[in-house]
């Protein structure tokens, strides 16, 4: 065997244990199975033209060399990116840690309260620094928070601003030029009229619903808003601000004026750069919004002891239960990033931020001190970080590039200039000489930071904040580090066992793809900087996206959206575009079948679509003629079917072409979900099955580790007529030639994690990657077959294969008094997170192995299922506190010296003998739900203040 082949690593099972996979199932070998799995008319008929894999150490040695192609000039850009200092700490026990970043989305509260508690703490820093009331635990990016916010505004318009129609929504000209573009890009399907003006000259009349200020604005300037706010408030225009969360240590915070949204970026505390992103962005609001509020909340509750527990609050499963009343698609979000910016408060403190803002403006204020004393005009009177200075950029550029610095020129004679957490003394002494040099050429000499305040007195901050035990404790490294070890414990991820999560393919996230994630050549380079900069970058996204192009069977791929979610939005909007350029505006009629995954409709209404629903049939499968007929009916209007492939019920339908066609013979386009593009790589692609756009969710095919529930990258590879339609970004030029306006802030989006997917493909190469399709199918019939005795598989193919995932029935244990939930906190016991639960079909559990795990693990799962089957049996029969009932057992509960169960302490906990070998302990017991959302709180508290509640 060749071990040095990523493959076989990447893949679990071992040779020799094929043939008595393959035995179980009851086929004769892969081909027979597969052949059983795919509908033969949608196989691909030659191999995917990929280059040769790598060894793990090759393509570690070749993506150094292309770090090295990055030039990376110290980046006084700004416009919401700024350079900064990851702890070394937080780098190391988290970012660079299994045990953090392959966990879930925190959907099974009881083995997850370690980052649980590490999102309430980032709800916290964000409630306390905008002085908003309740925040969420992390939305994609700044730009597509302010989106959020002003779709939010725009849903709770007053009665009479809905009757009246109240469309227009004001934008400050100082907002992020690619905060901006979102907003074009979500206001039209809505019908919300953007108007940009300087806020200073904005009346105040009764035909918007909203507007949306900057603070700092993007060239620096720090305005006073309060009495704009308090106007607003009188005539009822919701306000959102856009702030800088750093600069809130200094400057009054925006729920001082009485705001009614704040978002922002958490990215400079402590995140890096990353070519732009992934990062946390905010969004903090008013209590009165908590049930409009986009993205997840962290909450806190009690367990069935009374003991305080942490949950996803309200909302959890949004899309899926209000689908197209949905208040937003966003799904998966940057957990993992907002875990870390959290760490970097809990680990500088307020008093450590505050001096870290202070070393920044004193920095600003000194640099703008020695350009005024050299004769520049410097045009922001009150400002945090950033100044703007009347100096020829043609000029300054050249001198600015020959010393590896990188300014925002605005226009041909103004620059801005951001400063930020690592600009040592030095630095701006660097920074003045350049401006020096470009007049009289005086020697500069600057040998400390002034400690002159530009902040007007009444915008200086003066409350408290942070005050919270937790941000002021953990200020030295041994002690952070065992606070983010204790939290760790707490949660399950994939570094322990399985997590076989229908729908979210947990596979190996590889440490040779991870890596890089910590090199300076890839995380400090500006979005902003000159493509010419950024060539090693420029030449890893190019090939992916030609790979995934060629995966996909399509003419290109945008990188841009930073979320599956994201993705169907940007594709769904590229066929808005398309049958807009066509003449047909009447176009926008989105069928749906009714088992699709709840963004689905959610992004079809914010494309601007009506969403009709089309059934499944007895089998689970579309049903062609409910859908023929629909498609008739809506024939004239009909714009895109959205259809996962193979389907979330874990089939690969053998009508799909026959639908596709039908769909195209109506004038309509045909969107893929990619979630499930884990059983087609190499095998079948989504243009072979004749759809026109799909997105795929590189956080589950291909590699991105979760997170805990981000990052995420979700690009969109798109048939010939759609090309010109990619999204395109307002500062560096990218996508198609009629390019609708930006899905995410950045150029490429997420850029920094799509290495990983690179490294993916690039170490697997065809074979690997076809290798691994089959395999996640095989692990899949294999468990399949084995659960057989005990569970009934939902819904197979034509010749009774699944596809690379499976649902299984747990309604009949109704009777027995047992619900899908009880198996999921009971599987906790035997050292396992449950497969999804309840979707897509309520009551049922979807099981997704991927080809990354071994036999003996896909045994130990399949015991411990037929194990917690044979208690369902005894249940039945005993019916009192049962074992599944009372999962998950702690520790606590096992060693407490009363014992009033009927079965066994070593039932509760060590149920099979391998439990032993590994035991997991869950750190609560079953968290109540209901009491959390009657009683919600969603940020660190005094428990005294929680105990009054
Ligand atoms: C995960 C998933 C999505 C949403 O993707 P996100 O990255 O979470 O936004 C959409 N559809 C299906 C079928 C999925 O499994």
């Amino acid at each position: 065997m060749r071990t040095d082949l990523f493959a076989s690593r990447h893949i679990g099972i071992k040779k020799e244990d094929y043939k008595h996979m393959l035995q179980s199932i009851g086929v004769a070998n892969l081909e027979q199975l597969i052949y059983e799995t795919i509908p033969d008319d949608i196989r691909l008929k030659q191999d995917l033209q990929l280059s040769p894999a790598m060894s793990e150490h090759e393509f570690l040695n070749h993506l150094e060399a292309l770090s090295n192609k990055n030039k990376v000039f110290k980046s006084y850009i700004g416009l919401g990116y700024h350079e900064s200092l990851i702890p070394s700490v937080i780098k190391r026990n988290i970012l660079e840690n299994p045990g953090w970043y392959t966990a879930y989305t925190p959907y099974q509260a009881e083995i997850a309260q370690g980052r649980l508690e590490a999102l309430l703490n980032f709800q916290t820093v964000v409630c306390d620094l905008t002085a908003m009331e309740i925040a969420n635990a992390s939305l994609l990016d700044e730009s597509t928070a302010a989106a959020e916010a002003m779709t939010m505004l725009f849903d709770v318009r007053s009665r009479a601003q809905k009757k009246a129609n109240i469309l227009k929504f004001f934008v400050s000209e100082e907002v992020l030029p690619q905060t901006l573009s979102l907003l074009q890009t979500r206001s039209t399907p809505l019908g919300i009229e953007l108007v940009i003006g300087n806020h200073e000259e904005f009346t105040f009349t009764n035909d918007f619903f909203g507007v949306l200020l900057q603070y700092p604005g993007k060239y620096g300037q720090v305005h006073n808003f309060d009495s704009f706010v308090s106007k607003a408030n009188e005539n009822d225009i919701k306000v959102a601000v856009a702030a800088d969360i750093l600069s809130l240590t200094l400057l009054k915070p925006p729920g001082e004026f009485g705001v009614d949204v704040v978002v922002g970026t958490t990215q400079r505390f402590g995140i890096p750069l990353g070519y732009g992103g992934p990062h946390a962005a905010f969004f903090a609001t008013k209590e009165a919004y908590k049930r409009n509020i986009p993205g997840r909340i962290i909450g806190i509750t009690k367990d069935t002891d009374g003991k305080q527990a942490l949950r996803m609050a309200l909302q959890t499963r949004e899309q899926h239960i209000k689908r197209d009343k949905a208040t937003s698609n966003i799904c998966t979000a940057q957990v993992l990033l907002a875990v870390m910016a959290g760490m970097y408060a809990v680990y500088h403190g307020p008093e450590g931020l505050k001096y870290i803002a202070n070393k920044i403006h004193a920095a600003a204020v000194t640099l703008a001190t020695n350009l005024e004393q050299l004769g520049y005009k410097q045009l922001n009177t009150s400002f945090f970080d950033t100044i703007t200075i009347k100096a020829e950029s043609a000029v300054i550029k050249p001198l600015a590039e020959q010393k590896e610095i990188n300014f925002y020129y605005i226009d041909a004679n103004t620059i801005s200039i951001s400063l930020n957490e690592s600009v040592s003394v030095a630095d701006v002494e660097t920074i003045a000489t350049i401006f020096s040099e470009a007049k009289e050429n005086k020697t500069i000499q600057i040998t400390s930071f002034t400690d002159k305040k530009e902040i007007d007195q009444e915008l200086q901050r003066s409350s408290t904040f942070l005050e919270n035990p937790v941000f002021n404790s953990y200020h030295s490294e041994t002690e952070l580090m065992r606070y983010i070890k204790k939290l760790e414990r707490k949660d399950l991820a994939l570094n322990h066992s399985m997590i076989s999560l229908g729908s979210c393919t947990m596979k190996l996230n590889a440490a040779t793809q991870m890596l890089p994630l910590s090199s300076n050549q890839w995380g400090n380079v500006h979005p902003f900087a000159p493509v010419e900069q950024a060539e090693g970058y420029q030449i890893v996204l190019k090939e992916l996206e030609n790979d995934l192009s060629t995966i996909t069977g399509f003419a290109a791929t945008s990188l841009q959206p930073n979320s599956g979610a994201q993705g169907e939005y940007a594709g769904l909007m590229a066929i808005r575009a398309y049958h807009e350029s066509n003449g047909d505006t009447n176009r926008n009629i989105c069928i749906i079948p009714a088992s699709a995954h709840g963004t689905n409709p959610a992004s079809a209404v914010m494309a601007g679509m009506k969403v009709i629903v089309s059934k499944t049939d007895e089998r689970g499968n579309i049903d062609v003629a409910d859908l023929e007929e629909k498609v008739k009916l809506h024939s004239e209007n009909l714009s895109a079917l959205m259809v996962t492939y193979p389907s979330t019920h874990g089939v690969f339908e053998s009508s799909i072409k026959q639908i596709t066609k039908l769909i195209h013979d109506h004038g309509g386009q045909v969107y893929m979900d990619g979630a499930n593009m884990n059983a087609q790589v190499g095998l079948t692609n989504p243009a072979t099955i004749g759809a026109d756009v799909c997105h795929l969710n590189l956080h589950k095919t291909f590699a991105i580790p979760h997170g805990g529930g981000g990052p995420g990258v979700g690009p969109i590879c798109v048939a010939k007529q759609l090309v010109p339609f990619l999204p395109s970004n307002p500062v560096i030029k990218t996508g198609g030639s009629k390019a609708i306006t930006a899905i995410s802030g950045a150029p490429w989006g997420s850029s920094l994690v799509c290495l990983i997917s690179y490294s993916y493909i690039k170490m697997l190469g065809e074979k690997g990657l076809k290798q691994s399709t089959i395999t996640a199918i095989l692990n899949a019939n294999y468990i399949k077959s084995r659960l057989s005795s005990g569970f009934d598989v939902l819904y197979t193919g034509e010749k009774g294969r699944a596809a690379h995932e499976m649902i299984i029935d747990c309604r009949p244990f109704k009777q027995n008094g047992i619900e899908v939930t009880d198996i999921a906190k009971r599987l906790m016991d035997y050292g396992f997170h449950a497969p999804t639960v309840s979707f897509p079909v309520a009551g049922t559990l979807m099981i997704e192995p991927t080809e990354s795990e071994s036999l003996p693990e896909l045994d130990r799962f399949c015991d411990a299922m037929l194990s917690i089957r044979q208690e369902i049996e005894e249940a039945y029969s005993e019916n009192k506190d049962n074992v599944l009932k009372n999962a998950p057992h702690t520790l606590e509960m096992v060693t407490n010296d009363n014992w009033n169960f009927e079965y066994s302490r070593q039932k509760a906990a060590f149920p099979l003998d391998f439990v032993k070998e590994n035991k997991f302990w869950p750190s609560v017991r079953r968290v109540d739900d209901a009491y959390g959302d009657r009683n919600l709180i969603c940020s660190c508290i005094p428990i005294e203040a929680y105990a009054e509640a």
